[in-house]
């Protein structure tokens, strides 16, 4: 059994913007289970029963990874030995900027996985503190985190991007923020697989000229149709999503994120 929290689902400017008196975030400041924060979320695994196999070292154990370190409370949110591993999928600020604090704590070292990226963000690759940074993922390189398979995935973003897929057992869950489209390897090995819940980067609202650096919801409607998960989520929204969201409804099967909400993949 997997579950994914969405512990942020903001774009880069989150919701509400500083300083914006839209509709969306003037909601947002009223009620804060309409704020966005950085995009980020936590994937929980139940471990197996089976027996602990060589380099598996969290098999038969609860696992929990954490995609992403944007949040500037990840001391607060969770305790030292709380974490397995942390994926990155780039190294734009909103995506690691929690990073920076965490890694000048006292605890045992959590390995960090991402792509290649050797400028990375600052100095957190030169001054990494309890931040184990392991050798870049490969992509299409599955490699196991206790129970669970991860196999990185190419995007199309303004930096070296990996999504993840996450497999365990016959479920799976493609995580994929940020990117514009998909790069046709990643959409033809996805479109492969059966049983796919999205998580997918929506920044924008249904545009008519193709955007740059993130999807717009024709985008996400058109990958959700070829890669035909049963699941699509939306992230990375933007308040000009919002606004869009407070007047439009979404196909079936198509659904937009909060933060602090979970699915599940699988019963045990
Ligand atoms: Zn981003
Ligand atoms: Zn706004
Ligand atoms: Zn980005």
């Amino acid at each position: 059994m997997m579950a994914l929290t969405f512990l942020g689902t903001g774009d880069v400017r989150q919701v509400p913007v500083y300083g914006c008196d839209c509709s969306a975030c003037v909601a947002a400041r009223a009620d804060e289970r309409l704020r966005r924060r950085p995009c980020s979320a936590l994937l929980e695994v139940q471990g197996s029963k089976g027996k602990k196999t060589k380099g598996q070292e969290f098999a038969g154990k609860n696992q929990r990874l954490l995609i992403d370190g944007g949040l500037t409370d990840l001391a607060e949110r969770f305790q030292p030995g709380d974490l397995q591993a942390i994926l990155l999928t780039h190294y734009h600020v909103d995506h690691v900027q929690g990073l920076f604090h965490l890694r000048w704590g006292l605890n045992d070292r959590i390995p960090v996985y991402g792509p290649d990226d050797r400028e990375g963000c600052a100095d957190l690759l030169k001054h990494p503190g309890l931040l184990d940074f392991r050798p870049p993922s490969e992509a299409f390189k599955a490699f196991r985190l206790g129970d669970v398979q991860v196999t990185p995935l190419p995007l199309n973003h303004s930096k070296p991007t990996f999504g993840y897929l996450f497999e365990c057992g016959r479920q799976r869950i493609a995580y994929l923020t940020d990117t514009v489209g998909l790069p046709q390897a990643t959409a033809d090995f996805l479109a492969s697989l059966t049983d796919l819940t999205l998580v997918i980067d929506c920044s924008h609202p249904p545009a008519s000229a193709p955007p740059r650096n993130h999807n717009d919801l024709n985008m996400v409607l058109d990958i959700h149709r070829q890669l035909q998960s049963k699941t699509t989520w939306l992230t990375h929204i933007s308040h000009e999503m919002d606004r869009w969201l407070q007047l439009h409804s979404l196909p079936d099967g198509v659904c937009v994120a909060q933060d602090g909400e979970s699915f599940i993949v699988g019963s045990g």
